[in-house]
């Protein structure tokens, strides 16, 4: 998947669009039944991105995506629109994705009416059954988004996204505008509707520490490449892409002798307009050798399924110490 922006500061003098935003460039994954793939990534690196376009809130330059065997671009709008009921997504900013002026039981049934249902006696209960799923209450229903806490908004946007019974659900940084202690339950909450109903979820975040907690495999994104895709064990305990060890040995270690003294993560993340030739991670990487900047490195399969974009991938997994 590849999806390009054109960008001119200047356009206003030159009258052309000469610079291209490679948001997300050449990114290729697959998520099964009932799995949880996380992806992380610092912001600008292009996982948002990533997230619409397999929504197909947004068209990509190239590229396809397919949905139970269905290429999206290629279905008829209608049923592209049936479609949708099974793909739904919760954002991070519970209070900028609810309509304020909105009961949370028209907040709620939304992706319902957007698939032509009506508002029904039928609904409304429907609606405070999705209430108790979430952990609110069935009262709760005829309420206004802010007469409620921030984890209980995201609970609300959470009984919206599975409202319409989904497959498959992207979480944007679902949980990264939370406290810590409202994180693990909603969270927790995640997980079980996840089993209950059978969903697979893209699970979008920059912090390790939470998507280590829910997602079963792990993709690194740097600068709109993915750079390092493993089950969460693999990825986690023998990282072989330097700029995923970076990320790990950042992860604080509240235990005062569980603390890590490797090297963090230095230098500037470049621009995604102007990234470095080559990898583009080789400005900070302790690994770069003359190839790294001239030459893409293209992501690699190892044992276990483990995937890294890194000329030197072999020397970095077996030279990093452990890092616990
Ligand atoms: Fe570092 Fe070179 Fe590997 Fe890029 S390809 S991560 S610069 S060693
Ligand atoms: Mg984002």
């Amino acid at each position: 998947l590849k999806k390009h922006f054109p960008v001119n500061p200047n356009a206003w003098l030159t009258g052309r669009l000469n610079r291209v935003l490679r948001a997300v460039d050449d990114v290729s994954f697959d998520i099964a039944a009932g799995e949880t793939l996380g992806l992380v990534g610092e912001s600008g690196s292009g996982k948002s991105t990533t997230g619409r376009l397999v929504l197909r809130l947004i068209e990509p330059t190239s590229g396809a995506v397919k949905f139970q065997g269905e290429d999206l671009a290629r279905v008829e709008q209608e049923h592209l629109r049936r479609m949708r009921r099974n793909m739904q997504i919760i954002f991070q900013d519970p209070q900028a994705s609810l309509n304020p002026r909105h009961r949370v039981e028209d907040i709620i049934l939304e992706p319902l009416y957007a698939q032509g249902e009506r508002p029904s006696a039928r609904l409304t209960n429907y609606a405070g059954d999705l209430l108790d799923k979430v952990g609110l209450r069935r009262i709760h229903a005829q309420r206004f988004p802010h007469e409620f806490s921030g984890g209980q908004r995201q609970r609300i946007g959470i009984a919206r996204a599975i409202a319409p019974r989904p497959k498959f659900i992207v979480c944007d940084e679902a949980v990264s505008a939370l406290d810590v202690s409202v994180q693990a339950q909603v969270i927790n909450l995640l997980q079980d509707l996840q089993e209950e109903l059978g969903m697979s979820y893209l699970f979008i975040g920059h912090d390790l520490a939470v998507v280590r907690h829910i997602a079963d495999r792990v993709a690194v994104m740097y600068l709109g490449r993915i750079v390092e895709l493993a089950p969460k064990s693999d990825l986690y305990n023998r990282p072989h892409h330097p700029y995923t060890q970076a990320l790990l040995a950042a992860v604080p270690v509240s235990h005062p002798r569980m603390r890590r003294t490797r090297s963090r993560l230095h230098g500037e993340t470049p621009s995604p307009l102007d990234p470095p030739a080559g990898c583009h991670f080789h400005p900070r990487c302790p690994f770069a050798q003359d190839v790294c900047r001239s030459e893409t490195p293209p992501l690699r399969q190892f044992a276990s399924g483990h995937q890294a974009a890194c000329h030197f991938a072999e020397t970095v997994v077996s030279v990093a110490p452990p890092l616990v």
